[in-house]
């Protein structure tokens, strides 16, 4: 059996790809979900990849989900922290509701899943973190000072960690995706989806597929030497050093 890897998020979407990707490069994958039961399942039977019901932006659940993918496919050695939310507005009409919940389940996530696995994999001198963070926390988005912010709190996350693991063999790095063409962009508006294709130097959304190729490849023992980092994965949408 390979590597024991986690993915949050892992029955729909970017999350999908990201567990299908890592199963055919022959990894044990465990796949988090919140609540669409219909999606999860049917995930789990075009895959056979087990399935796992919790909130990641619930400490207390994030334990309990974690201790059972270890009783059941052994030590967790990656972590893929993709499960991700909007909740749209401008600040002054954004509702304290929506700002938590995004915070919670987009930020405090990291800490949710990462801090109990953390002591196992400094033990065993391996460990791979992966977190899906999202051009909009490079570079800001109007309607979005709860995602960005949380999205922007993950690349700091990352760079603090990173530090803190580097000598135990644990790499810790981000992806910050563009648009991807998935059920979180299909729910924007047609008019304001053509206007962002229009600022998208190839010209099109990119795939989730995409993303997974990025995750899997820093999940590799080829990736060893890079911790701390963010692969932008935008289309050349937002440049940055
Ligand atoms: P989707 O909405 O398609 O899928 C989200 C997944 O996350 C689902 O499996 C969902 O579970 C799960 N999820 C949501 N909330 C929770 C929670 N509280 N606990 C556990 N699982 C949860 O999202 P995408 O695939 O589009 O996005 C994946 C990640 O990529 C997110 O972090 C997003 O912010 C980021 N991203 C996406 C971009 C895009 O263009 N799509 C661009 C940049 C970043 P369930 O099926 O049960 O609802």
């Amino acid at each position: 059996m390979g590597r024991v890897v986690v993915v949050t998020g892992g029955t729909r979407g970017i999350g999908k790809a990201i567990s299908t990707v890592l199963q055919d490069k022959g990894y044990s994958v465990a796949a988090n979900y919140a609540g669409n039961d219909q999606a999860a399942e049917q995930f789990r039977s075009e895959t056979d990849i087990d399935v796992y019901k919790w909130d990641v932006g619930d400490y207390q659940t994030c334990m309990e989900g974690l201790e059972k993918i270890q009783s059941d496919l052994g030590p967790i050695e990656i972590i893929v922290n993709n499960a991700g939310i909007t909740r749209d507005g401008m600040l002054h009409k954004l509702d304290v509701e929506q700002w938590n919940e995004v915070i919670r389940i987009n930020l405090n996530s990291m800490y949710n899943m990462v801090r109990p696995v953390i002591d196992g994999m400094r033990e065993r001198g391996f460990g791979r973190i992966i977190n899906i963070s999202s051009i909009n926390g490079q570079k800001g988005q109007m309607g979005q000072t709860n995602y960005s912010a949380a999205k922007a709190g993950i690349i700091g996350f990352t760079k603090a960690l990173a530090q803190e693991t580097a000598r135990k063999g644990i790499t810790v790095n981000c992806i910050a995706p563009g648009y991807i063409n998935t059920e979180m962009v299909a729910a924007v508006p047609e008019k304001v989806l053509e206007s962002i294709i229009a600022q998208i130097p190839v010209g099109r959304l990119g795939t989730p597929d995409e993303i997974a190729r990025c995750v899997a490849f820093l999940a590799s023992d080829d990736a060893g030497f890079i911790t701390g980092s963010t692969i932008t994965a935008n289309g050349g949408q937002y440049i940055t050093g």
